[in-house]
């Protein structure tokens, strides 16, 4: 099996905790891999760098196209732009993918939930174009553009068929915002009729979209959406599987794609070794895909799934006692 080369960025709290235990499974699970374990965040300062994100970290992503991130904690008014933010703009990291399923003896209000909400990342009402047109009156500027709406629906169906998956909804407001979303519609309609009829299409107002995710959320599959109706929604169906800490995510581009955990570098519990490695673990499958380990990503899935439904080996978070360690070691357990 081919060696590949991946950044670890470890990052701060419990972010070392939840990394070391991801990566205990991807090796136990038979992954062939070279870590270069480089900093981010409050540890990246703590060791002299002038950012929190250094050179060193972003050069090695560039160079070997994927890294795992762990959270990191932003310093709070030191002026630094967030790691995130860096990361999305310097690697042109264009969608963001988050996945959300009901995992087995996680008990939620819905069952059957299989979700992806593919996000675009770059533009939108976040392309930070603010201003003070006379005092006491601000705008912010929307902004959509054909070659990033056609990017982030050319990926979404992409993925949707590399992923077997059945069905596009987009998310939209054209009703009101007739030439950004209507422009993301257009693009989102081309590339389904010239490229991907094999997937079903559908597009459904936001506000209806989001009342009818809550009454039946198993009535969708992947959805695609400009960037805050991405923000907003992520986390909305998040909170319909059990919340963040069994959410996993990346962040991807042409020429490299950062996958991490949700939540945050929980600095009440770090060092404590009671951290949930779980949605680290599930953005480490969500990465085995995307360099097409399937397989291996299968059998971690597989592993982790048992775990949760046999209901003895869980963290606090989860209503458990295990520690970080313990449950890694039952997801181990189960691959062997
Ligand atoms: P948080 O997600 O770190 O913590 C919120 C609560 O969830 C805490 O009680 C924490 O103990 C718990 N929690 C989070 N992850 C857990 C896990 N894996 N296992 C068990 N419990 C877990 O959110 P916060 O407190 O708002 O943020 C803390 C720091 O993290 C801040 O500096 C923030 O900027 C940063 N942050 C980073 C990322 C990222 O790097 N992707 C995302 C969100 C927040």
């Amino acid at each position: 099996m081919a060696k590949h080369t991946i950044v670890l960025i470890p990052g701060d709290g419990i972010g070392p905790e939840v990394s070391a235990a991801t990566k205990r499974v991807l090796e136990a699970a038979g992954l062939s891999v070279e870590w270069v374990e480089l900093p981010a965040g409050a540890t990246a300062l703590e060791q002299g760098h002038d950012n929190v994100l250094p050179e060193r970290t972003l050069a090695a992503i560039r160079a070997h196209k994927v890294a795992l991130k762990g959270p990191v904690t932003t310093p709070v008014g030191k002026g630094f732009k967030s790691v995130n933010v860096q990361l999305r703009q310097k690697l042109n990291l264009y969608a963001a993918i988050r996945a959300v399923r009901t995992m087995p003896g996680i008990k939620t209000r819905y069952e059957g939930v299989d979700l992806v909400i593919v996000r675009e990342n770059t533009e939108g009402l976040y392309s930070g174009l603010e201003m003070e047109v006379v005092p006491g009156v601000v705008t912010s500027m929307k902004v959509a553009s054909e070659a990033a709406c056609m990017r982030i629906s050319r990926y979404a169906f992409r993925y949707a068929t590399r992923r077997h998956r059945r069905k596009i909804t987009v998310f939209h407001k054209a009703n009101i915002m007739k030439l950004t979303d209507g422009l993301f519609l257009k693009c989102a309609q081309k590339i389904q009729n010239e490229e991907y009829p094999n997937i079903e299409y559908e597009e459904l107002i936001i506000d209806a979209a989001c009342m009818k995710l809550i009454q039946d959320p198993t009535r969708f599959d992947v959805m695609l959406m400009e960037n805050l109706y991405g923000d907003l929604v992520s986390d909305m169906c998040a909170g319909l599987v059990g919340g963040l800490g069994v959410t996993p995510g990346a962040n991807i581009g042409d020429d490299a794609a950062v996958f991490e955990a949700v939540h945050g570098s929980a600095p009440d519990i770090a060092g404590k070794g009671v951290a949930n490695p779980l949605a680290l673990i599930m953005s480490g499958v969500m990465m085995l895909n995307h360099i097409h380990e399937e397989k291996i990503a299968e059998k971690i899935k597989a592993a982790y799934d048992a775990v949760l439904g046999e209901g003895k080996t869980l963290t606090r978070d989860l209503g458990g006692t295990a520690g970080t360690n313990d449950f890694a070691d039952a997801v181990i357990g189960k691959m062997k």
